[in-house]
């Protein structure tokens, strides 16, 4: 009863989503020229570059701005960072009506603040939205309002090679009423951390447990969206792992044990492959993969290199397995933003180790040297130093 009269609200709902008759306005699109800016006069005090933790600080402000079925986006607005005022019967609380974007923006050494290919952070915001049946944006008018965002709070974005103001964009379905159906009402906020380096002292290589057991993603699913539904679910998983003493899930998918993802990161391997050519491998994107930027920023800068085999295809733990015996794994790491690479240095699998090599001309190393290159190539162009390929370095 309850899910029917819901799917009836639901159909109501699209309708008014959808094509409008001629003589209703239509919907305001998301406008960046309307933005109204109250700044905090609070200004709360700046942390030292050394005492920065991952998301527990926040700048003096936030961005919002709201959305109505049937009218569209409202004012954007930059004001005072605080606590958001929800309805208890608001939809995000109850059947997870959220998504998420994490981008960071950078200080170049002139000073100038840089994001690194927000256009892609902006694509899949909006995938991940409709995914949800969320309400869709102008991409580039979100690019424009974070960019006057990182201007008002300008003096938070930390400077120095491996520091950032991490940012997170978030929708939300704030609908007042318990139907299953869309949302009539949503928001967009974006919050931002001022973060130092993932590795603070140089890398350290992490051990995995191989996961088959619970699963991330499958097919038709929404692991290809950054919905907050997905991660939750993680994260009993990942404390079991950590009893055990493994930092991470190596996380499995179906009967032949499909390589997938490492914790909330891409997964590469860098191996000579069964015909004896190097090849760097990281899993298709099928639909149960997230798509990260820089899982695709490494592959284009990999291929632009021309220098060995770069794959997006298949692989399980049996090709793992057969690959470690015939001692043809080079490097193995995960990618995401917050680190941009982390080195594996052990996965656990059925009841054994696979030891994957770091940098066997250094044993005091934490990561291969393929993962080192990887990851100064796209440091360097995130902080300006090298100009890469066009529209990834964007001054804002
Ligand atoms: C965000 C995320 C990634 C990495 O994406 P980036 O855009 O590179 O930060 C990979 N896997 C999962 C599950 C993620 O949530």
């Amino acid at each position: 009863m309850f899910v029917q009269r819901a799917m009836r609200q639901a159909t109501k709902a699209q309708t008014i989503l959808g094509a409008s008759p001629s003589n209703t306005p239509a919907l305001a699109p998301l406008d960046a020229s309307k933005l109204e800016i109250k700044e905090s006069k609070n200004k709360k005090a700046l942390q030292e570059n050394s005492q920065l933790v991952f998301g527990k600080t926040f700048t003096d402000n936030m961005l919002t701005v709201e959305w109505e079925a049937g009218k569209g986006w409202g004012t954007p607005q930059i004001k005072e960072y605080g606590k958001l005022q929800l309805d208890p019967s608001a939809v995000v609380f109850h059947y997870a009506f959220e998504c998420f974007e994490g981008m960071k923006a950078y200080k170049d050494k002139d000073g100038k603040t840089r994001l690194f290919r927000p256009d892609m952070n902006m694509k899949r915001f909006n995938r991940s939205a409709q995914r949800i049946a969320l309400p869709s944006f102008e991409d580039e008018e979100l690019t424009k309002l974070i960019s006057e965002f990182l201007k008002v709070d300008d003096r938070w974005i930390p400077k120095g090679r491996g520091y950032s103001l991490y940012l997170r964009p978030t929708m939300i379905g704030t609908q007042e009423s318990l139907g299953v159906g869309a949302s009539n009402k949503a928001m967009i906020f974006v919050i931002a951390s001022p973060v130092g380096p993932y590795f603070p002292s140089g890398f350290a290589a992490v051990n995995l447990l191989a996961t088959s057991e619970k699963v991330r993603a499958w097919p038709g699913g929404t692991g290809d969206a950054k919905v907050g539904g997905n991660y939750a679910p993680c994260i009993k998983p990942q404390l079991d792992a950590n009893k055990e003493g493994y930092q991470q899930n190596l996380w499995l998918f179906g009967p032949d044990h499909q390589v997938t993802e490492v914790g909330t990161m891409n997964c590469f391997v860098f191996w000579k492959n069964e015909k004896g050519e190097r090849e760097l491998v990281t899993p298709e994107l099928d639909g149960s993969i997230l798509p990260g930027v820089t899982r695709d920023s490494i592959l284009s800068l990999t291929r632009s290199w021309g220098e060995f085999k770069v794959s997006e295809r298949k692989f399980t733990m049996k090709d793992l397995v057969k690959a470690d015996k015939e001692g043809r794994i080079i490097e193995m790491f995960g990618a995401g933003t917050a680190c941009i690479v982390c080195p594996i240095k052990k996965i656990h699998y059925d009841g054994h180790d696979i030891h994957v090599p770091l940098d066997p001309s250094d044993k005091t190393s934490q990561a291969g040297k393929l993962t080192k290159r990887i990851n100064d190539s796209i440091m360097d162009i995130q902080y300006g130093d090298v100009e890469g390929p066009k529209g990834w370095s964007v001054v804002v």
